[in-house]
């Protein structure tokens, strides 16, 4: 069987990180980068890698069998996945989780009308983290779930420190808080508040003169960011910033922790330790977008999402084979 045609759009962390899962997978074949800069100044990871302009996409369809929108939440797939959506099977990795029903049902339209299929927020969280929390609550309604994150670093709180007055640069670290963790795992369901579960380290960079007292400050203060949280405030260089702080590691536990009966406590833990968030979200939108290509050629067109799909439909082995090697 020939191999499946993948379409890149938009070349940013997760854009070059698909492009690394692609050459991973022998059943997948790049077909070309999509992008809405000059296509000549992209730098592909391999250099035979075709980068295009945006505007040629259209005239592509008949090459491409699924896309992989890179884009970001905020701005560029709630546009992207429905204008696509309504020529191209594809996925993404939309994370704005109290959008995910809004964005769904733009997206079902257009795929429902193209009789093509569609499927959104696929990555770890939402992803496999979500499939997580879904065969954590069937399997044992009698519980409690638990979601923790980190260690990690988090993109929007960096952003948020990088924009305080005196800050030349910072990162944002979230952490689990240990003594939290190993009460959920021994079963006992407790309740626990924000400032419980995870607390957040900074390490920042202050520009010349800056009072570092004042910037700790507006920092661990900062509404919704930092104020429910223990937050650290650390102050480095900037070489160490560039030298330390240059992966973006991420991860978590999904933990759901029941009852069976009054004297049995079950629990079931799945974790993730990335050393790299981008990388390891592409990994899973590769093996669904498999799974988006068998699904539209058996004719099952609209929006998905990872609680439609069989995990058969993510491996490149078929059922025969998954029934001999893995049951
Ligand atoms: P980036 O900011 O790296 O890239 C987003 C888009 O911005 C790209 O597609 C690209 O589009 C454009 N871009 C990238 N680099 C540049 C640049 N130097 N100058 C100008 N434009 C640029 O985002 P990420 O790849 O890190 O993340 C994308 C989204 O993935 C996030 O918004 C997040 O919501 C989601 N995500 C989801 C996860 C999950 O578990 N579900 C986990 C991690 C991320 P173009 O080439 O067209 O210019």
């Amino acid at each position: 069987t020939s191999p499946i045609r993948v379409g890149i759009v938009g070349y940013g962390n997760l854009g070059r990180g698909v492009e690394a899962a692609v050459a991973k997978n022998p059943d997948m074949q790049l077909t070309g980068i999509y992008t809405r800069r000059n296509p000549s100044q992209l730098q592909p990871l391999n250099v035979g890698t075709p980068v295009h302009a945006m505007d040629v996409l259209l005239s592509h369809k008949g090459q491409v069998d699924v896309l992989i929108l890179c884009g970001g939440s905020k701005d560029d797939l709630p546009k992207q996945a429905p204008e696509l959506a309504a020529h191209f099977n594809l996925i993404d990795s939309f994370d704005t989780h109290a959008r995910i029903p809004e964005h769904f049902a733009n997206v079902d339209s257009a795929a429902q009308g193209s009789q093509c299929t569609a499927l959104i927020s696929a990555g770890w969280d939402p992803g496999m983290f979500s499939i997580n929390r879904v065969m954590g609550e069937a399997l044992l309604p009698d519980g409690a779930t638990y979601t923790f994150w980190g260690k990690g670093l988090s993109q929007g709180h960096s952003d948020a420190i990088r924009r305080v007055d005196g800050v030349a640069g910072g990162v944002q670290y979230t952490i689990p808080v240990e003594d939290a963790v190993n009460k959920v795992r021994s079963g006992v369901r407790p309740e626990l508040s924000t400032r419980e579960k995870h607390k957040r380290e900074c390490h920042v960079v202050l520009k010349d003169g800056a009072d570092a007292e004042a910037v700790r400050k507006t920092i661990v203060e900062m509404p919704h960011y930092f104020d429910q949280y223990d937050t650290t405030v650390s102050f480095i260089t900037a070489e160490e910033l560039a030298r330390d702080h240059a992966a973006m590691p991420h991860g978590g536990f999904v933990i759901r922790s029941g009852n069976t009966s009054a004297e049995n406590k079950q629990v079931i833990e799945y974790r993730l330790q990335l050393d790299s968030n981008p990388e390891f979200t592409s990994s899973v939108l590769v093996a669904y977008a498999r799974a988006v290509h068998r699904m539209a050629q058996a004719g099952q067109h609209g929006c998905k999402t990872v609680f439609d799909v069989a995990p058969g439909m993510l491996s490149p082995k078929s059922a025969a084979e998954l029934r001999a090697e893995l049951l």
